[in-house]
């Protein structure tokens, strides 16, 4: 068959079409570099685009990223714990969709203004430009959702440095936001990273002039990291988060909160119940009604000795304990596996009657594993909870309805997040009333973090005009 010269030109018209289309597509970036340098170069270029943008159009694009992680909530869950090998995609989900909902946009970053006989004063929040971001495995993707929300709402743009551990589920979610983005008429490279994450390229970050703000989720090690780099600097740190329950409390309620907060994500959350300190007069009946549940299995001293061996690595010289990463966010029935007990079918959470002094209750396990701790009344109960909190400053649950004993404890636990009658996610929005992150600062003192916590205060005075009355 032959081509007559017009059909000819038709197709080469359209294969260039389509061509075109290729190169523009190629030259769209996802902001995902090689290196560290370029994508700070790229997030810096970025914000000067965005920093001409108003509030209405910031908004805009934030509507776009809560769809875009609502409609990838699911597909983006299920890749984090394949990736990782932690948490559960049910509860991932659920996080990802309270990101989406409950994350604080523009709204929060509200003007204060000053006027007198000296004429009217204005304090605004400011972008710093460009943010570092480092975020954890055990939160990959709605920490790089909730920040980039919080960052961009704010006027900044981010370089995200995710944790190797779970990058692809990070900038999987990165991608999808920057995409929507895009969509909605938005400048590229609003969000940034690497497409191969290592420490190194977190030192380029934490030394690079055009870097003005640092942010940190994660442990002691990445926040005392960012507090040295001479930046401002947000860290979020570690917790170890007691529950105290005292014989005022409904304590069907609280078993079943107890349970709740520390199976959400198999214990990986950072505010999650890691230990429970329980008066005396009712040890047995919450142990009774924690057992009713058909998902709680109770460890025996020779069981729990064997899940110590396993999880914990014992330093004898200095009698300190490390976490074996490889058990970290598993789920119960892996571990009981693990110590040779099969068909468990249906357990969530293990718990274990347990001294104050034992690891379970001293380390940070990040697993569905529940030290339950007897104490002789409620003063006791709240030394044992201040000791194991550590000075963290993160979160603490009480279950009781003695106002005195309630608010004695959250006086002197002094933590971040103190959470009354509730499961612990109640404290981050969940269930509970104000907003959500992921990003709790309790070492650096912003709490839970939002758009305000990721500006610079400025302030412009008009002398003797403007004040209206
Ligand atoms: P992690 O400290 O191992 O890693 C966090 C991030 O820091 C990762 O991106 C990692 O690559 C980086 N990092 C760690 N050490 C580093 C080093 N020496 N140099 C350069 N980069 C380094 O934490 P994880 O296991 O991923 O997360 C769990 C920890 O994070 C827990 O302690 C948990 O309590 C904490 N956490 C806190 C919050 C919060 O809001 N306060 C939220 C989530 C997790």
């Amino acid at each position: 068959m032959e081509l007559g010269t017009s059909e000819l030109s038709l197709i080469i018209e359209k294969v260039l079409k389509e061509m075109s289309k290729r190169d523009i597509k190629s030259e769209v970036s996802d902001g995902v570099f090689d290196t560290m340098e370029e994508a700070i170069e790229a997030a810096y270029e970025a914000q000067k685009k965005y920093s001409q943008y108003t509030i209405e159009q910031r908004e805009k694009l934030i509507a776009a990223m809560r769809k875009a992680i609502l409609d990838n909530a699911m597909a983006i869950a299920t890749l984090c714990v394949k990736e990782s090998g932690m948490g559960r995609i049910d509860h991932k989900y659920l996080k990802l969709k309270l990101t989406a909902e409950k994350t604080p946009g523009t709204e929060v970053l509200q003007t204060k203004a000053y006027t007198g006989d000296k004429g009217l004063t204005l304090v605004e929040h400011g972008a710093f430009g460009v943010i570092g971001s480092i975020t954890p495995s055990t939160n990959p993707a709605a920490t790089v959702a909730c920040n980039s929300i919080g960052m961009l709402a704010a006027g900044n743009t981010v370089v995200f440095s995710p944790h190797p551990g779970a990058f692809n589920s990070s900038l999987t979610m990165l991608r999808e936001l920057n995409k929507a983005i895009r969509e909605a008429g938005g400048p590229d490279n609003l969000i940034t990273s690497v497409n191969k994450p290592s420490l190194e390229s977190t030192n380029v970050m934490l030394n690079h002039e055009k870097i003005g703000m640092v942010v940190a989720t994660g442990g002691p090690a990445i926040v005392k990291m960012v507090l040295s780099s001479g930046k401002k600097a947000i860290g979020a740190g570690a917790g170890n988060p007691p529950v105290v329950v005292d014989e005022t409390a409904d304590i069907k309620k609280a078993a079943r909160d107890i349970i709740a907060g520390c199976t959400f994500d198999n214990n990986l959350p950072c505010i999650a119940e890691k230990e429970a300190i329980v008066v005396e007069a009712v040890y047995e009946e919450l142990i009774k009604e924690m057992k009713n549940n058909r998902a709680v299995y109770e460890l025996t001293d020779e069981e729990a000795e064997k899940i110590v061996q396993l999880v914990l690595a014992h330093n004898k010289e200095k009698n300190t304990y490390s976490v074996n990463k490889s058990f970290v966010g598993k789920d119960a029935q892996y571990l009981l596996q693990n110590i040779g007990k099969n068909n468990m079918n249906g357990i969530e959470c293990l718990i274990y009657r347990a001294e104050n002094s034992h690891p379970f209750v001293q380390e940070e396990l990040m697993m569905p594993i529940l030290p339950i701790v007897k104490a002789k009344d409620f003063d006791e109960a709240l030394k044992f909870a201040v000791e194991d909190e550590y000075g963290n400053r993160h979160t603490a649950m009480m279950h009781s309805k003695n106002i005195d004993n309630l608010t004695k404890m959250a006086r002197t636990i002094d933590t971040t997040i103190f959470v009354k009658n509730a499961p612990s996610y109640a404290g981050i929005g969940f269930g509970g009333e104000g907003h959500t992150t992921f990003t709790i600062a309790g070492p650096t003192g912003e709490g839970l973090t939002n758009a305000v916590s990721f500006t610079r205060q400025r302030r412009c005075a008009m002398v003797e005009s403007f004040r209206i009355v």
